[in-house]
This record gives structure tokens, C-alpha cells and sequence, in this order.
């Protein structure tokens, strides 16, 4: 059952329309994030939905109730901010007893709820401490633990994470995921970074000027962008030009050399200019055998990247990038020598998008 539903949300400040007929349907328990990169209108739909900002047009509806016109706090929803925002006078036991006192709960159900809280983040033992004595993971975790402690139907995260090191990052993100499985909450996530968004998400939104540009789960997004854009934020390196050779069986050239995509080449004609994309972990080295194509060029770069080594490879005006697992013991060609490149037909995407 859908239980956030957006319709033909816009919204304009002044002359700019920065959202356009922006639709989602969340459903309940749902993690979902907005990807995208700064200024796309991740966190002004995501104050629109806490009621932080008016929608220009357009409806808002949880749990059946419509709330684009209702203030914050009648909407019942949870808000997490990049900078930590917690109150610097106030303890961290008093920073997350702040919404259940301004609804007037009792004194002995606050305490309960905030030991509570400081179990479910792992910190039992900080309820006294100020803000500034935390760890930015910690201070980031009772923003957590705040604005979850009023049970709100809704949680939104705007790039909660952003601001800490790489690390915590890392861990954060599996315990926040956690704590929303336990809880069922059904959360919205903005964040830039992809892999943040594919790690953490049931479904992502990739998000461009304002638009949704896709919408789907982690994999789709990731294994099948639908657009240049989506493809190219999403962390598909290969972003190659095209020109159709015969549109109904998927051939298609590329600097030259002919190849099939499994994928059909809808509303294209032959001679057409086209974008296709291919990821750098489905190209190897090798010939071209069933439901394989290859490509000729010369390795013109090699980055030795950790686990993988990403390696570049001129075919003639267009290079393609290759990323090989790191095996000491297997030599990899080196730059200027000639290498043949091998790919899934399947992994040949035609996209949207010039
Ligand atoms: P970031 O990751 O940098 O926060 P974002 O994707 O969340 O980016 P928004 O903050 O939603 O983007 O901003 C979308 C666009 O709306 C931007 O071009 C921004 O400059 C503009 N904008 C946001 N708030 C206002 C405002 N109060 N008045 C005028 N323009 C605004």
C-alpha cells in the first residue's frame, strides 16, 4: 500500500522552478533516497514533505491524509539534518527528550524513552554529556535518536552522513539502515553519493535539474540506466557515441567497428546518432565469442586503484575503461600495447540522451 504519495509537485522561487511534476510513490517501510547531484532539488522536496516549505503546486499525502498544507508538526514526521543541529545548551538527554516535552508526555515515560533511544544508537552511557563533547558520528546519532524518539510515521534524512569522515560513514550507514529495518519506519534519504544511495536503498531516485530522471531499485539503476545521465552519475564510466547500422537487429558502430546491442534500439533509425554505456567491470580482455563483442584499441592508461586496476584503452576517437580485479600474479598490458576488448552483448546499453 503506498503510504507517501506525491503528485505534480513543483516549486518556484520567484522566475526559477527548481522542482517540476515531481511524482513518487513511497510504500510503507520503504527506504528510498534521492540521488543527485547539488542543486537538482533533493532537499527541497524533502522540506516540502516535512512542511518546512510550501509546494507551488501539487499534493502531498501519508497514510492517506493529505499534508501539503499542514505545518511540521502536525505532519507527524521525523527530519535528520547534515550538520548536526542539536541544541549546544542542552544535554544529549534533554536534546532527545525535546519533542516528546513539547507534546507534553510525562516526565517518567520521557526518561523511559530516552534510555530507550540512547540503547537503540549504542550510547548509553552519554545522557548527561553537551554536544561538544561528541564525536561528530555521536552527535549525528542523537540527531538520530531525537527525531525518532516521538515515533513519527515518517523519518527524512537530508545528507546525514555528508559531513563525517569516510569511516564512520561507512558504519553509520549500516546501522541507520538497521535501526529503520527494526523500526519499519519508512524513510526518505537525499544524498550525493552514489554508493551511499545503492548500499543503503530499497529504491533510488536519480535526480536531475529538478526532475526525476529514473526510479527503481539499487540494481536496476545501476545495471540498467535508462538515460546518459543516470548512467554517468550512477558510476558508468563508458559513456560512447554510436551510429545506428540497422536499428531492428541492435547493430550498431562504434569508432568504426560493428557490434550488436542485445537491448532493441526503439524509435531509432538507421544512420542515427546514439549513446550507449558500458560498464567498466563487464569489459575483459579477451575475443569476441557467443553473445560477446570485441573492440580493438590501445591501452593508453593504467591506474592501479587498490582492488581493481582501471585501465583505458584508445579505440580511435572514443576510449573505453576497464576495471581488472588486482591479481599480482596475472600481468596486465601496459600502455601503448595493442589490446583486443571483450563484452556481453546483454551489457551494451543504448541510452536516452545526447
Ligand atoms: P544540495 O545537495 O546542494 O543541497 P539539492 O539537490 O538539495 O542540493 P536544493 O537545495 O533543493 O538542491 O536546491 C535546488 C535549487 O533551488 C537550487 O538551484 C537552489 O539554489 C534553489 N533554491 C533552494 N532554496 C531556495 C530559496 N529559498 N530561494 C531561492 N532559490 C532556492
Amino acid at each position: 500500500m503506498t503510504f507517501i504519495d506525491i503528485r505534480n509537485l513543483r516549486k518556484s522561487f520567484g522566475p526559477a522552478t527548481v522542482v517540476h511534476d515531481f511524482a513518487l510513490a513511497v510504500e510503507r517501510g520503504e527506504f528510498v533516497s534521492f540521488l543527485g547531484p547539488s542543486g537538482c532539488g533533493k532537499t527541497t522536496i524533502l522540506r516540502m514533505i516535512a512542511g518546512f516549505e510550501t509546494a507551488s503546486a501539487g499534493s502531498i499525502t501519508i497514510d492517506g491524509q493529505e499534508v501539503t498544507d499542514l505545518p511540521p508538526a502536525k505532519r507527524n514526521v521525523g527530519m535528520v539534518f547534515q550538520a548536526y543541529a542539536l541544541f549546544p545548551n542542552m544535554t544529549v538527554a534533554q536534546n532527545i527528550a525535546f519533542g516528546l516535552r513539547v507534546a507534553r508526555r510525562g516526565p517518567d515515560e520521557i526518561a523511559a524513552r530516552v534510555e530507550e533511544m540512547l540503547r537503540l544508537i549504542k550510547l548509553p552511557d552519554i545522557a548527561g554529556r553537551y554536544p561538544y563533547q561528541l564525536s561528530g558520528g555521536q552527535q549525528q546519532r542523537v540527531a538520530l535518536a531525537r527525531a525518532i524518539a516521538v515515533k513519527p510515521q515518517v523519518l527524512l534524512l537530508d545528507e546525514p552522513l555528508s559531513a563525517l569522515d569516510a569511516k564512520i560513514r561507512v558504519s553509520l550507514r549500516e546501522e541507520i539502515r538497521s535501526l529503520q529495518k527494526d523500526l519499519g519506519i519508512t524513510t526518505i534519504f537525499v544524498t550525493h553519493d552514489q554508493e551511499e544511495a545503492l548500499s543503503m536503498s530499497d529504491r533510488v531516485v536519480v535526480m536531475n535539474e529538478g526532475r526525476a530522471e529514473q526510479i527503481g531499485t539499487p540494481f536496476e539503476v545501476y545495471n540498467y540506466p535508462r538515460t546518459r545521465f543516470v548512467a554517468s552519475f550512477v558510476g558508468t564510466l563508458n559513456i560512447l557515441t554510436a551510429t545506428v547500422i540497422d536499428a531492428e537487429n541492435g547493430r550498431l558502430a562504434i569508432d568504426g567497428r560493428e557490434v550488436l546491442a542485445a537491448h532493441t534500439v526503439e524509435g531509432r533509425a538507421s544512420g542515427d546518432t546514439v549513446t550507449v554505456a558500458l560498464r567498466p567491470e563487464a569489459v575483459t580482455f579477451g575475443e569476441a565469442a557467443d553473445g560477446r563483442d570485441e573492440l580493438a584499441g590501445t591501452v593508453e592508461a593504467v591506474s592501479f586503484l587498490g582492488a581493481v586496476v582501471r585501465i583505458r584503452v584508445r579505440l580511435e576517437s572514443q576510449t573505453v575503461s576497464l576495471d581488472a580485479f588486482n591479481q599480482p600474479a596475472v600481468r596486465l598490458p601496459a600502455a601503448g600495447e595493442p589490446v583486443t576488448l571483450c563484452f556481453a552483448r546483454d551489457d551494451l546499453l543504448v541510452v536516452a540522451g545526447g
